[in-house]
Formats: C-alpha cells, sequence, structure tokens
C-alpha cells in the first residue's frame, strides 16, 4: 500500500480552510481551485478528495488503509471520477461531462455517502462542454462534491465560477519550495537557480531538472550571446534549435524577455545576470518582441500548423537587428 497523498508543504493556508469548511460541514458542492500552473493543485485536489472519501482519515491527509483507500490508490473508487481531456486530445468531450449526471444520480457505494469528481483543468472545457456541467451544477445531487482545477480560472464562464468556492494558490514561497526542492536535486545552489528558472512555479523546476537540468537552456542561452555577437547568424541558429521542442523555446524566448523588461520597467532582479548587457535596449522594443513572441506561443499551444524554422529565424533575426542597432556590448 503506498503512503497516502498530502498536500504539499506550502498549502498548508489552503488546506486548513477547507478543514474548517468540513468541520462546520460547510463545504459547498463545488470547489475551484485557480493559480498558475505547476504549483501542486492537482495534488492538493486529490489530497483532498482521498481525504473526503477515506473512512478514517488523520488531521493532514486520508489514513492510507481503508477499504475507500486501498480503492483510491488503484483508480477503482466507484464513488470517485476524475475527468481530464482524453489522451491525445486538448479538450474536455461533451460526453465526459454527460456521463457524470448519472453518476452524480446514483447513490454512493461506501459508507458515508460521498462522491466525489474532479475535474483538470477546468479550462479545457468548450461552451458546450461547460453548459453540460452547468446542468450538473444547478442541480447538485446531495453528497457530490465537484473540485475544478484551473491554471487560468477567467477562461471559465462566471456563471461556472459563481457556482464554486474559489480557493487561490499563488506561486508559493522560495522558504517552503527550496527545501522541498534542494531533497529532490541535492544541492542548494542548483535548487535556487531551478526555481527562478521556473518562475518561482515548484514542479515546473522539477521538471525543468528531469528533463536534462540546464543545458538545453544554457546552449539556447549561449546561442543567443553568441548571436548578438555576430559569432551564429540568425540561420545559424534557427537550425542549431530545430531538434529542441518549438514551444520550449518559446517559452524561454518569453521568459528572458518578460524578465527583462520587468528589470527595465520595475527594476525587478533579472533572471539571468548575462541579461544586464541589454539594459540599453529600447523598452517598447522588448515589450514589442515579448508580444510577438506571446502570440507565437499560442498559436503553437492551440495547434496551428506553422513553419518552425521560419518562426526561429524570424525571432533571431528581430533580435540581432535590434541588438545591433544598440551595438549593445
Ligand atoms: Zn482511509
Amino acid at each position: 500500500m503506498s503512503e497516502p497523498q498530502h498536500a504539499y508543504a506550502w498549502q498548508m493556508a489552503q488546506w486548513q480552510d477547507v478543514q474548517k469548511q468540513i468541520r462546520a460541514e460547510r463545504l459547498p458542492h463545488a470547489l475551484l481551485l485557480s493559480g498558475p500552473s505547476a504549483i501542486g493543485k492537482l495534488r492538493f485536489a486529490q489530497a483532498l478528495a482521498a481525504y473526503l472519501l477515506c473512512e478514517s482519515p488523520g488531521e493532514l491527509a486520508a489514513c492510507g488503509q481503508c477499504r475507500s483507500c486501498h480503492f483510491q490508490s488503484d483508480a477503482s473508487h466507484p464513488d470517485f471520477r476524475e475527468i481530464c481531456p482524453e489522451e491525445g486530445k486538448r479538450q474536455i468531450g461533451v460526453d465526459q461531462v454527460r456521463s457524470l449526471q448519472h453518476f452524480s444520480a446514483q447513490h454512493a457505494h461506501r459508507s458515508g455517502g460521498r462522491k466525489l469528481v474532479l475535474i483538470h483543468p477546468a479550462e479545457a472545457m468548450n461552451a458546450n462542454t461547460a453548459n453540460a456541467l452547468l446542468k450538473t451544477l444547478e442541480e447538485p445531487a446531495s453528497g457530490t462534491l465537484l473540485i475544478l482545477v484551473s491554471h487560468s480560472s477567467s477562461q471559465l464562464l462566471a456563471t461556472i465560477r459563481s457556482r464554486c468556492l474559489q480557493l487561490s494558490f499563488g506561486i508559493p514561497s522560495p522558504e517552503l519550495t527550496e527545501p522541498w526542492l534542494r531533497d529532490y536535486v541535492g544541492d542548494q545552489a542548483m535548487a535556487q537557480r531551478l526555481l527562478a528558472e521556473a518562475g518561482g512555479r515548484p514542479l515546473a523546476a522539477r521538471q525543468v531538472f528531469d528533463d536534462d537540468g540546464l543545458a538545453s537552456r544554457e546552449r539556447f542561452d549561449k546561442g543567443l550571446m553568441a548571436l548578438v555577437d555576430g559569432q551564429r547568424s540568425p540561420l545559424q541558429f534557427a537550425e542549431e534549435m530545430l531538434d529542441a521542442d518549438i514551444l520550449q523555446v518559446l517559452d524561454w524566448w518569453v521568459a528572458r524577455l518578460l524578465s527583462l523588461s520587468r528589470y527595465q520597467l520595475a527594476g525587478q532582479v533579472l533572471t539571468a545576470v548575462s541579461w544586464q548587457r541589454f539594459k540599453s535596449l529600447p523598452a517598447k522594443s522588448v515589450i514589442g518582441s515579448l508580444e510577438r513572441a506571446l502570440k507565437l506561443r499560442s498559436s503553437f499551444s492551440r495547434g496551428v500548423a506553422l513553419n518552425k524554422r521560419l518562426i526561429l529565424e524570424g525571432v533571431f533575426l528581430e533580435w540581432a537587428q535590434l541588438c545591433q542597432n544598440r551595438a549593445v556590448a
């Protein structure tokens, strides 16, 4: 039997909020867990679902021993449904949500009578699907709790948001995430760098480490500097980055530009010290590049067919020209 899942150490405030509602028997029909991606909202939702289904939960987690926890650990709990986009799809299908009406009309199988539905990410529901969910939310069967997880709750229908109790999760404090990541990577300085690169999002930082540490990112950063110094042409650099995941490259690019413009406009600390040399670039041009990069990233993530090589060449050419004009030293 595996250990019962806990919420992460940086989620204790939200965990206690929910505990209060549970103790006062005021848990609503639907919870919306919102906040940036890769900070552990899904794990919180899973831990909470297991906790609420558990027959003898402790203070911080499900017991991990009862029949309900056994069902939960081998993903066969009859009173639990998890809904997310099916493999290879971006959206949650309307039929997936419609099947909930039947589920929530049934009696619970286990004692206690509670049923749980977890939907993630909630923004993967289109208007049809969201309307089907509204039906379920409007006629809540007693004992069914919906937990929605969203990285972008402003995209949800207002009618859905208003029916949920919202639990917000921000970027957690490094005081809590650094020790966790240090235990994983085995090195304090590395943990700090990873967190800085990931914008403070602990699971994104761990993912960077699992992928290849910071090696790919360093290759990208070095290439950019060689480009600005005239040791690489934009076409050469685009060629070199062709084997990388384009979304990943655009993510890095967006992160660097965002950090530079925050540094220029608000005096925030740069995530890469070497970018100090770009401080005198016109802030307006940096923001222009950032906006174009965000548009490209959004097109790629929506699956729009674009020529990767042309996109990279365009991005690098524009940057090389901008830096050349200002003779960045
Ligand atoms: Zn249990």
